[in-house]
């Protein structure tokens, strides 16, 4: 019997704000959307109401793990299509939520993962802010006391910014990442692929189905057995390679909706099924 684990980052590969949906149809033809996040009462993320069904499906037939950077109060505004799911990964691997609660054990191994390994948020927290500028710095951070984020106006970064910012973070056992207005900073043991490891581990799952559109996927992607990444984002920005990884060329709401049919195919596929969905 085969059990498969399907994990995906949500922000810009399941789910996507009004302004990343990216539709490129006639306002006529644009498909029906449904809203899975209000905040401050305005609604915030959305998928397209075929992605919703594609996902309710999928959810009875896999283990769908949403593994996201957000964190836990920010994870829990989603209201995905679908039973809630069992396992879901937050602050990029720093917390597992086990039918929502979150899990002890799992954040005593991260705690014991970063004290090895990567210098103290406070000091990278600090030179974050010590190193942007006001003119264009609109938001920063800590999350979940595990990394820090900047909410920045994106056109007005200076060239280099991200690089000079990426090679002092390396050297402290930090990576950076760029998403959107956010520029992340999040110690290099935290990721989304070593809490996959573990739901694969307590779930006896035989293959490991994965999607993501940024950097910080990329390990999540490395470590599946398929994945498939959108052609928006930074890992199509960066031209992101792997013979398990299928780069596709939608973009947008567009790439959700390939991306979950890609998963049910690989689903039924594993199941000896044969056909696609329409
Ligand atoms: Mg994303």
């Amino acid at each position: 019997m085969t059990t498969t684990l399907v994990a995906s980052d949500l922000d810009r590969t399941l789910i996507y704000s009004a302004a990343a949906l990216d539709l490129t149809v006639p306002d006529a033809e644009a498909p029906r959307l449904l809203c899975v996040e209000v905040y401050e009462r305005r609604p915030l993320s959305y998928l397209t109401e075929t992605a919703a069904a594609l996902l309710t499906d999928l959810a009875a037939r896999a283990v769908f793990v949403p593994a996201t950077t957000r964190t836990r109060e920010q994870y829990r505004r989603i209201h995905l299509p679908g039973p809630p799911p069992r396992f879901a990964v937050c602050a990029n691997g720093g917390h597992l939520l086990v039918d929502g609660v979150p899990d002890r054990d799992w954040q005593r191994t991260v705690a014991a993962r970063l004290a090895e390994g990567c210098a103290p948020l406070d000091e990278v927290h600090a030179h974050l802010v010590r190193a942007a500028d006001p003119a264009w710095l609109l938001r920063e951070r800590t999350a979940e006391d595990l990394f820090a984020y900047l909410v920045v106006e994106r056109a007005l970064l200076p060239d280099g910014w991200i690089e000079e910012l990426t090679a002092w973070a390396d050297g402290r056992g930090w990576s950076v990442s760029l998403q959107g207005r956010k520029v992340y900073a999040v110690p290099k043991p935290l990721t989304k692929s070593a809490a996959v490891a573990e739901v694969r581990r307590r779930t006896g799952a035989t293959e490991v189905l994965a999607a993501g559109d940024s950097l910080l996927d990329a390990d999540l992607l490395l470590a599946a057995d398929r994945a498939w990444r959108p052609g928006h984002g930074e890992l199509a920005a960066t031209d992101f390679r792997a013979p398990q990884v299928t780069a596709l060329t939608e973009r947008g709401a567009a790439a959700g909706e390939r991306i979950l049919r890609a998963f049910h195919e690989a689903v039924r596929e594993g199941d000896g099924v044969r056909g696609t969905l329409a």
